[in-house]
This record gives structure tokens, C-alpha cells and sequence, in this order.
């Protein structure tokens, strides 16, 4: 379905989770947050029904986000309903990598197209003080495992302060240059602040041909990351919230004092 600023709007990231078994330092505080209570995360009922009806809508690619999604108890059982669904031709994952090494090949089984996963830097100190818990070998072991289950193409998401050429960046594309992984910088973003910009090397953030929608993991479908406009298919109608969140997505973003990275899954 098209905007009124005429972008093609098929492409529906889906946050399965406000739950991490990180703490990255730019996007969670030390001690965690306060997180959805259950009843309120969404069944995988309720999301298969989004992407379902979002599919009429003219959505067909779906991207699974968190929190960390592999930390939701069933996720392979969900790809396996959101895969099952004949208009969904890419379903991907972003992913921190620390738990896909044990989930990598139920997951292909189930129909996930590819990941990408999270990596700052290759330095094992600087990446346990930068995710305060995770262990570098862990996720490296996870793309490796990702690689040999077939979920392909690998993008490496690295988050960077202002540039690709900080030491961390240059050895992340260092990294992925010899493993033939592509990369992408993502500058620090501040949601409350309105602070982003064009992901370096993918998609995000480029406002003027934006094709996403976002679903929390309690049931908002936000048309803009930078935005507080949000509607509730629990209220709505998953439907009419999808058809407004289209009508209203503004022509670029502003700020968000709503929600949290950990929240809406970047
Ligand atoms: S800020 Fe909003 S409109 Fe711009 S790229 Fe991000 S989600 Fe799209």
C-alpha cells in the first residue's frame, strides 16, 4: 500500500520481545528496564493475524526484532507460522548472535531466509564492556553456525559513535570483509532526542523511501521509529490500526518519547 507521500510500504518489523539477555550499553541501562508485563506481550496468534491480514495490505517482508527475540520461549515455533504464509517472500532476524549457534539450524528447518546480527567490535574486553554480559565468542561462533545452516545473506549490523573508520568499525569490516558478511554502520541514535541518520551500507533511516512499519511486542504498530503516533490493533482492529498507521506515517522522522530500542527493536 502506498503512503501519501508515495512510498511503497511492505515491509512489517515485528518486536517479539522487550526482553534481552544483553545490557549494550546505548540501548539499556545497567540494571535493565521495566519490561512489558506478560499479558500484554502479544501471542503468536495475534502476530501470525498481523502479518496475515497485513499481507492484504500489500506487506511481504518481515523482519523478527526484539529486545533479543531468540530469548522469546517458541520463536521457532513462530517462524514456522509467519513462514507458512505464501506472501511473506523474505523473513529475516536481527539478532545479538549470543543463543543462535543452539537455535541456527531449527530455524532455517523452520523457514527463516537470513539474520542479521549485532557485532560493535572484535576486541573479546571492549564487546563485554559494550553488552556489560555477552561474550564475543558467542556470537561469532553464532554466525559461523548461522553460515552452516544456510541462512544467507549474513549482514552484520555495528554500531558505530560518528564514523566506520573508528578502530571497533574498521575491525568489524576487517571481520567481515574476510568472511564475506556484509556490513552495515549504524550511528548511535537517541529517540527521545531525535537524533539518527541513514544506516552507512543498508536502508534504515533513509526517510524519503522508508517502506516500514513496526509492531511492538504489545500490539502498537508505529509507521515511524522518530514518531509517538502508535495504534493499537487490541483497540482498533488490527486492520484499521495497519490502514492508519499507512495513512498517517509522517514524511520523515522527528522524535519518539514513547518507547525504547529495547522496545520497538530499532
Ligand atoms: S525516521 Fe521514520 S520515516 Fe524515517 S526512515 Fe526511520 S522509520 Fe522511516
Amino acid at each position: 500500500m502506498f503512503d501519501k507521500y508515495n512510498r511503497n510500504i511492505n515491509y512489517l518489523r515485528i518486536s517479539v520481545t522487550d526482553k534481552c539477555n544483553l545490557r549494550c550499553s546505548y540501548c539499556m541501562p545497567i540494571g535493565g528496564v521495566n519490561l512489558i508485563s506478560h499479558k500484554e506481550i502479544l501471542s503468536f496468534e495475534e502476530i501470525y493475524n498481523v502479518v496475515s491480514v497485513g499481507t492484504k495490505l500489500g506487506i511481504d517482508k518481515v523482519r523478527i526484532t526484539g529486545g533479543e527475540p531468540l530469548v522469546r520461549k517458541g520463536i521457532v515455533e513462530l517462524v514456522g507460522m509467519l513462514s507458512s504464509i505464501p506472501a511473506i517472500t523474505d523473513l529475516s532476524m536481527t539478532t545479538n548472535g549470543a543463543l543462535l549457534d543452539r537455535f541456527s539450524k531449527p530455524l532455517a528447518k523452520a523457514g527463516l531466509d537470513r539474520v542479521n546480527v549485532s557485532l560493535d567490535t572484535m576486541d573479546a574486553s571492549k564487546f563485554k564492556e559494550i553488552t556489560r554480559t555477552g561474550e564475543l565468542s558467542d556470537t561469532l561462533k553464532g554466525i559461523e553456525a548461522a553460515r552452516n545452516a544456510g541462512l544467507y545473506p549474513i549482514k552484520v549490523n555495528c554500531v558505530v559513535k560518528e564514523s566506520p573508520l573508528e578502530p571497533d568499525a574498521l575491525g568489524v569490516g576487517r571481520f567481515c570483509m574476510e568472511q564475506g558478511l556484509q556490513v552495515r554502520y549504524i550511528k548511535e541514535m537517541d529517540l527521545g532526542k531525535g537524533i539518527f541518520s541513514k544506516v552507512i551500507g543498508g536502508e534504515g533511516g533513509d526517510c524519503i523511501k522508508c517502506n516500514r512499519l513496526r509492531l511492538t511486542a504489545d500490539g502498537k504498530i508505529k509507521p515511524c521509529l522518530f514518531s509517538n503516533l502508535a495504534y493499537d490493533i487490541r483497540e482498533l482492529g488490527t486492520k484499521d490500526a495497519l490502514s492508519l498507521a499507512i495513512g498517517n506515517k509522517p514524511e520523515s522522522g522527528s522524535l519518539n518519547t514513547e518507547n525504547r530500542f529495547s522496545n520497538i527493536g530499532g
